[in-house]
């Protein structure tokens, strides 16, 4: 969802027409009953990505989508999923053909009301040719009809779709939408979503955002449940819980709801799951002081079944965790890390998937921020007893969090190097400089995408410093660096109080 100047292209589009028209009757004539398809000659595909160093084909060049209506039929029992998604989206050229990533079988697709032609090309493209030409800045409606099973649609042996004893998980990152609705599948094209579910009676779906209505029932012994989020969402931060789920309302002290849900597979994990999970306000509340303003709608989170994810993912509004995280009880550390993502990740997101330190590397740097709040060591000693950690010849200090490679984007050295560089760079601005960047940050680049070369460059801009050898050192130099003589005397640091939370949130995969 970029949001474009549409007036002026469509007035560009109505002179090129114009023109067209008016100084070029031979090529006009050259085209007998397609006098009114004036841009077709200029048209060309849309590209099949949208320039990820990483993944080239993540997305789709040639349109921009505002928002995804994404309508589903699920059954447990089978794991068999139908659905039509409407796609509201407009063109930023003239398009003879576009793609969409997607796995499932697709029954049909229209584009505007007319039936379009579609075929596969590669691991998850689908490529819609529509039978009239599109103009750039054209408003295009893409209606997909589909099914299939989506944890038996593999690719290369995987499915980032969990199926469970009661229902299914999609939570997934960097893809997840390939396996439940057709989508341009990178962050720079974020959009708001309607996502509704039919689901047998008794069984809970859970997704972004709020509940426009109740849970409704259908026929056949039926419910559909419905959910909205109205603010710009990366596709793999929108998400699906099915199973049996017991959800608890609130409101937060912003006045936002809160819809916390928890599976009622949990058992004996169930009350660590609450002590952690229900503390998502209070967390969002102190992140808000830290960070700048709560960008979105809707708080909450979704404690997973026994049977489904190991790992936790900062789904937008509302993250979803595995059952690890509270299996040596609860732990506020792995929702502050979440929650932290809201900011850093889901409103400012990757310009690229390269930059994902900028995601990693802050949502960890706020897990030793909230040590530091609640007097269990600060984040000094948490960087103390992290470096340490590391000893000097481990294979950790040979990946660069600023460009770890495609296989690497969740390696422990753009978690944990990641954090020991923002608390270098916060040592080398000092700490007025830095708690005015953090908020600057999120409000610059508020629901948008960003680069770790713009956050240096504000990081520059605000502290009047060259921070070129701290970027260089942290982030892009093979090797542990040196510290400073005086730091290394802390090389046999004391254990933090928050050690043994933020390990355990560590080795439980929190993403
Ligand atoms: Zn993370």
């Amino acid at each position: 969802m970029r949001r474009v100047l549409t007036a002026a292209i469509a007035a560009l589009t109505v002179t090129t027409a114009g023109a067209l028209v008016a100084g070029s009757p031979g090529q006009a004539a050259d085209r007998p009953g397609r006098s009114r398809q004036i841009p077709v000659a200029a048209s060309t595909p849309g590209s099949p990505g949208l320039g990820d160093g990483y993944f080239p084909t993540y997305g789709n060049g040639g349109y921009d989508v505002d928002h995804y209506d994404v309508r589903l039929r699920y059954d447990p029992a089978t794991d068999r999923l139908t659905g039509t998604t409407t796609i509201l989206a407009r063109a930023t050229q003239d398009l003879s053909r576009f793609n969409l990533d997607f796995l499932l079988d697709v029954e049909a697709v229209r584009v505007n009301g007319w039936t379009a032609r579609f075929t596969r090309d590669g691991s998850h493209e689908l490529v819609v040719t529509a039978p009239r030409g599109i103009t750039r800045g054209q408003a295009l409606t893409i209606v997909v009809t589909y099914s299939g099973v989506p944890s038996e649609t593999l690719l290369d042996g995987y499915t980032g779709w969990t199926r469970t004893a009661d229902g299914a998980l999609a939570v997934n990152e960097p893809e997840s939408a390939w396996w439940w609705f057709p989508a341009n599948d990178h962050p720079l094209d974020k959009a708001t979503f309607d996502i509704s579910v039919s689901v047998p009676s008794g069984v809970e779906v859970v997704s972004n955002g709020v509940q426009p209505r109740p849970a409704l029932a259908e026929p056949g012994n039926r419910v559909r449940w419905s959910w909205r989020t109205t603010t710009p969402t990366a596709t793999y931060l929108a998400f699906l819980a099915i199973g049996q789920y017991d959800l608890v309302a609130d409101t937060a002290p912003n006045g936002q709801p809160v819809v916390n849900a928890y599976s009622t597979t949990l058992g004996e994990l169930a009350p660590a799951a609450r002590a952690s999970i229900e503390r998502t306000a209070e967390i969002v509340d102190w992140a808000g002081g830290v960070f700048g303003p709560y960008p979105f709608e809707a708080q909450g989170g979704v404690a997973g079944p026994v049977d489904g994810i190991g790992f936790a993912l900062e789904t937008q509004t509302r993250p979803v965790y595995g059952p690890g995280f509270w299996r040596r009880g609860s732990n506020p550390y792995v929702v502050v890390h979440e929650q932290a993502h809201q900011w850093f990740g889901n409103s400012v997101s990757v310009a690229q998937w390269r930059d994902i330190w900028l995601n990693e590397g802050l949502a960890t740097y706020a897990e030793w921020l909230w040590s530091e709040a609640q007097g269990e060591g600060t984040a000094q000693e948490v960087f103390d007893f992290t470096y340490a950690a590391y000893p000097e010849d481990s294979a950790f200090w040979q990946v660069l969090p600023g460009d770890p490679g495609a296989g690497r984007i969740f390696h422990d050295a753009v978690y944990d190097r990641g954090a020991m560089a923002v608390h270098q760079l916060r040592l080398a601005v000092g700490d007025e400089a830095f708690f005015a960047l953090l908020p600057a940050w999120t409000a610059a680049h508020r629901h948008g995408n960003a680069t770790i070369a713009q956050f240096q460059a504000l990081a520059e801009r605000i502290s009047g410093l060259d921070l070129d050898d701290v970027f260089t050192t942290w982030l892009f130099t093979a090797g542990r660096p040196a510290l400073p003589t005086a730091a290394r005397a802390a090389l046999a640091p004391q254990q933090p109080k928050s050690w043994t939370k933020i390990r355990e949130a560590h080795q439980a995969r929190r993403h």
